[in-house]
């Protein structure tokens, strides 16, 4: 499931302003300084002679809110670690000015509840709210590094990261950290972003990511947001179908789902963006861009593709009636199963989910 990289190539020396301030990150820097060192993963200022202060990954107020730092969380290898001690090192400059930038902002929507998200991204907010799902994807892969791959000590020490291939998350880097060197960044540089509401009731708070898709799921309260950071907004456009059959709240079961098929669009997309970065003569500006064809391609459906990356969504299988666990474990896998639409490919509403949940057959 592994989407060949379209980027252009960085540049072999960083370029810096006047004050010796990282606009562009050259290859050997990005991943020495920022993706295996110990540097500021924004400013990428190093750790000896500045202040650092550990940033968490998860935002310390979305932890407050969901009472969440005594919970675990599962790493991509299968362990698990606290939420309350996954951090990142990070200047306490950076860290101040994330704050003030993202949580300061994002904090009070959360907090209100109902519509308060979505009217951010209707009144303009969606790119400054796609940066910051930006810097938690961001921040959760880069934390890999220092985590072991494999949960048996045998299979050698080599960290989860080395699955990773840095380029990908090169231009990712670029746009999460554009807030800091007051970079412009194109819509075509960034991804297909959505918000929507969620049933009271499972659970308030949510996080998955499907890596290779460059996907992020979270579940703040009653709001969810699904963020794909690489398809220029193409895969938006190929789960449109599905988003217009959604005629109310879905369950935290269903948002799961609904994040597998945008993580599906995007490695099914053909012909991918080619994401570039450029630097004035003067080195006072900095665009990022993205070039795309004239409509998204996709691959045809990929019944098996489905049923793999449901199985990455679904580590914990729902109840679903008239399966055990074994069938409904092997009938996810084979991509024969859904939560979102019914055999008619009709939502399946709130209310319909009352008596538990229904897994229909889909298309
Ligand atoms: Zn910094």
């Amino acid at each position: 499931m592994t989407k060949s990289p379209v980027a252009i190539v960085p540049p072999d020396v960083s370029i810096r302003n006047e004050a010796g301030e990282v606009l562009l990150f050259s290859w050997p820097e990005f991943v020495k300084a920022i993706c295996e060192g110990s540097s500021c993963f924004v400013c990428g200022r190093p750790r000896a002679g500045n202040t650092f202060n550990d940033e968490h990954i998860v935002p310390n107020w979305v932890l407050h809110a969901f009472a969440l730092h005594k919970k675990a969380i599962t790493l991509p290898n299968g362990r698990q670690t606290v939420y309350g001690n996954y951090t990142i090192p990070c200047c306490a400059d950076c860290n101040t000015e994330m704050a003030r930038e993202f949580e300061d902002v994002i904090s009070p929507l959360v907090r209100a509840g109902g519509d308060a998200v979505q009217n951010h991204v209707a009144g303009g907010g969606g790119q400054h709210l796609f940066t910051w799902m930006a810097l938690i994807f961001l921040k959760l892969h880069l934390n890999d590094r220092r985590l072991r791959k494999h949960r048996n000590f045998n299979d050698g020490d080599d960290p989860i990261s080395v699955d990773y291939t840095w380029e990908h998350m090169h231009h990712l880097h670029a746009v999460a950290r554009a807030f800091h060197i007051g970079a412009t960044v194109m819509p075509e540089a960034t991804g297909s972003l959505y918000v929507f509401p969620i049933d009271a009731g499972e659970r308030d708070f949510d996080l998955l990511t499907i890596t290779d898709a460059q996907t992020l799921y979270l579940q703040l309260g009653r709001t969810g947001i699904i963020a794909v950071f690489d398809d220029a907004h193409a895969a938006t456009t190929r789960v449109m179908w599905i988003i217009e059959k959604i005629n109310g709240p879905v369950s935290s079961f269903q948002a799961r789902e609904l994040a597998v098929h945008f993580a599906m669009a995007n490695l099914d997309l053909v012909n991918r963006p080619r994401f570039w970065t450029q630097v004035s003569a003067d080195r006072k500006d900095v665009l990022i861009g993205g070039a795309t064809g004239p409509e998204p391609l996709f691959r045809q459906y990929d019944q098996a593709l489905f049923g793999h990356l449901m199985t990455v969504a679904f580590p914990v299988l729902p109840e679903v009636a008239g399966l055990d666990r074994d069938q409904a474990a092997a009938r996810l896998a084979s991509g024969d199963m859904n939560f979102l639409l019914d055999d008619k490919l009709e939502f399946v509403s709130g209310h319909a989910r009352k008596s538990g949940f229904k897994a229909d057959k889909g298309s």
